[in-house]
């Protein structure tokens, strides 16, 4: 069984909640437990906030959220074509965060990986950011 779907949405903060629904109503299918549906909002949430604020700088730009079911496995894929992340290793490290003024705690990389079961980073610098995700 597979089924897939992909959304374009502009980086703009009210579309991240808009995000989160589409990806949870998606994945609906699937029957998963409110925990699950829990989770996935919550790493969507959290990576596509990222291409909004520091992909884009809070400007503008296009975020793609691709979603695909394969049998009881759930692939996401969040893409941004904003600045890229110079660092990824130390990105991901917990509490870092380059944007400490706008009270950002650096803790979203650690919720991905903490509630799905993989998370996979790819970035250049000047090219965007690509956040893929499985569970
Ligand atoms: P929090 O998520 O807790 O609000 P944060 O966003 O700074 O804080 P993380 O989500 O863990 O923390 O991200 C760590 C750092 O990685 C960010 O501060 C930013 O420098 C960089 N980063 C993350 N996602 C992107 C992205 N899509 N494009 C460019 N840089 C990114
Ligand atoms: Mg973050």
């Amino acid at each position: 069984y597979t089924n897939e779907m992909l959304l374009e949405i502009d980086s703009k903060s009210r579309n991240e909640s808009f995000a989160r629904m589409v990806v949870a109503g998606f994945v609906a299918q699937l029957d998963p437990t409110i925990e699950e549906i829990a989770d996935i909002k919550t790493a969507v949430s959290e990576a596509v906030t990222n291409a909004i604020i520091h992909g884009y700088d809070s400007g503008e730009g296009k975020i793609k959220v691709n979603c695909k079911i394969c049998n009881h496995e759930v692939f996401i894929e969040i893409q941004d074509r904003g600045k890229g992340i110079d660092d990824i290793e130390k990105a991901m490290e917990p509490l870092y965060t380059t944007r400490p003024e706008m009270e950002r705690s650096g803790m979203g990389f650690s919720f991905m990986e903490a509630f799905m079961d993989d998370l996979e980073v790819e970035s250049r610098p000047g090219e965007g950011t690509t956040i893929k995700m499985k569970k």
